[in-house]
């Protein structure tokens, strides 16, 4: 199985390393990464400078590549060129800090792994709701090794991924694996207002903690109560629901004149 990883913390983040041991043992990895971090960098891609790639010592002593684009360029340039004999697998993290809810078209985390299904390879993300150091990679890294065996014997049905959050605690505190579906997460909008030594003015977006709905059967409470989320992602983002509703005002009805 010709595995490649990627993430969007950078090259040097630990999780990264994490998931290159914990797979290892499943195939032939490929790690490439941004040589920077490049978080909340959702689905972007490169066209308009040229892509540089750069053979990095990893920690074992391995090659991996660090590239000046983006977590889904990454995607692209292992398919495309660097590994051999087409990708089977598309593994995207340990991210440092959760993908939840609404985290997902920001994350290029997550889309990086959807880059993956785009490729037609099978595809998922992995974090850890834990953004405070890297206790929590070892149980994620054992994690993703029990999915990758998974989807050896099983494949995820067309246009899937696997969006995987597991708690940032000890393994033994963990209270369970959940299936789960996307549930809402969004972050009060704060912007701080600054001026620079200039005179002019800038601003830094951030916000708050994020607000989340409990609801049951999401990712978002089956971590707040501890427990590994496990949330199938279609790459078909249709509001089904609303084709009707958009259907019954009458707009395909109108004449466009010029
Ligand atoms: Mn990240």
């Amino acid at each position: 199985m010709n595995i490649l990883i990627t993430n969007d913390d950078g090259i040097h983040a630990g999780g990264l390393f994490m998931l290159k041991k914990a797979l290892e043992p499943l195939g032939r990895v490929t790690v490439i990464a941004p040589d920077r971090q490049r978080s909340a960098s959702g689905h972007s891609i490169t066209l308009h400078k040229p892509l540089r790639v750069e053979r990095v010592k990893l920690p074992d002593g391995d090659f991996g590549y660090a590239t000046n684009g983006t977590p889904s360029d990454c995607v692209s340039l292992g398919v495309l060129d660097i590994v051999e004999g087409g990708v089977d697998l598309v593994v995207a993290g340990i991210n440092k800090g959760p993908n939840l809810g609404w985290d997902l078209t920001y994350s290029g985390t997550v889309c990086a792994a959807m880059e993956g299904v785009v490729v037609g390879a099978q595809a998922f993300a992995v974090s850890v709701n834990n953004f405070e150091n890297e206790i929590g990679f070892d149980a994620a890294a054992d994690f993703s090794a029990f999915i990758a065996e998974v989807l050896v014997r099983n494949k995820l049905p067309e246009s899937v991924l696997l969006n995987i959050n597991v708690p940032g605690l000890p393994a033994e505190e963990i209270t369970g694996i959940e299936v789960t579906r996307q549930g809402k997460r969004h972050y009060a909008g704060k912007l701080e207002k600054r001026t620079d030594p200039m005179g002019r003015t800038y601003y830094w977006l951030g916000g708050d903690g994020p607000l989340d709905r409990l609801e049951d059967g999401t990712d978002v409470k089956a971590i707040a109560e501890g427990r590994v989320s496990v949330t199938p992602i279609h790459l078909d983002l249709t509001g089904y629901s609303a084709l009707d509703i958009v259907k019954s005002w009458g707009i395909e009805s109108f004449k466009i004149s010029r």
